[in-house]
């Protein structure tokens, strides 16, 4: 428990359902984050003894293993998108034709486009993180859940606090390396979907997000 609780998950990925972990390889283990601060929230851990106690920011500095931690990332996030497909397209009228297709005997050449739900995934690391093992987040963008209850949890997926995995390696003088003194956590509550500011009103905001999460699963 505490700091150190997702060791275990590392040291021993093969004694967890498959409610809990995801998938496991020599290097990495893809889990179920236990308190998801999204319809879908799932955590990367790199399993490098060389890598896991290091600050996100030391460990990627290393070429070779941010390279290989990206792919794994792209891998995870195509995953995740496949989850949100089944969970939310089932039953649009889009994705009833692109499962038609599929099924068609011969299937055509080309299907037509479902949704890009892998543009719905966010894929990063925290500026402080608050778990001493070296860990990916990789979520759904709605943030809504019953379990994103304090302000911090809002404000560390919703400004540069969060630093997608895709922007290192960071500049030496990235405002990032430096997230106290930028305040993020602190800052008015603005909605990731409509960019209205919901200054420091976090029940407004909850509802506004539950109202966002109903729109944004249908399109
Ligand atoms: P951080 O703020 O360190 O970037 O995020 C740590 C994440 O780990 C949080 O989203 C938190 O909900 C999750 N977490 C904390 N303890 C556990 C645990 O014991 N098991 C799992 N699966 N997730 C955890
Ligand atoms: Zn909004």
């Amino acid at each position: 428990g505490g700091r150190d609780g997702l060791g275990a998950y590392i040291a021993q990925p093969e004694s967890y359902p498959s409610s809990v972990v995801v998938y496991h390889n020599d290097d990495f283990v893809a889990i179920h984050d236990m308190f998801p601060k999204s319809s879908l929230h799932l955590l990367l851990l790199p399993r490098d003894q060389t890598k896991t106690r290091l600050h996100p920011f030391e460990a990627f500095e290393d070429a070779e293993f941010l390279a290989k931690v990206k792919a794994e990332v792209q891998k995870l996030r195509k995953l995740a998108a496949g989850e949100l497909r089944r969970k939310y397209s089932k039953d649009s009228a889009q994705e009833q034709v692109r499962r038609a297709a599929l099924n068609a005997d011969p299937p055509p050449d080309e299907l037509p486009p479902g949704r890009h739900w892998d543009r719905e995934i966010m894929c990063g690391v925290h500026a402080v993180p608050s778990m001493s093992h070296l860990h990916i987040h990789v979520l759904a963008v709605d943030r809504y859940s019953e379990r994103l209850k304090h302000r911090k949890h809002y404000n560390s997926f919703s400004t540069p606090f969060f630093v997608p995995i895709d922007d290192f390696p960071l500049a030496a003088d990235d405002r990032r390396r430096h997230p106290t003194q930028e305040g993020y956590l602190k800052q008015d509550f603005v909605c990731w979907r409509c960019g209205d500011n919901f200054g420091n009103r976090f029940i407004e905001l909850k509802k506004h997000l539950a109202e966002e999460f109903k729109e944004w699963k249908k399109l």
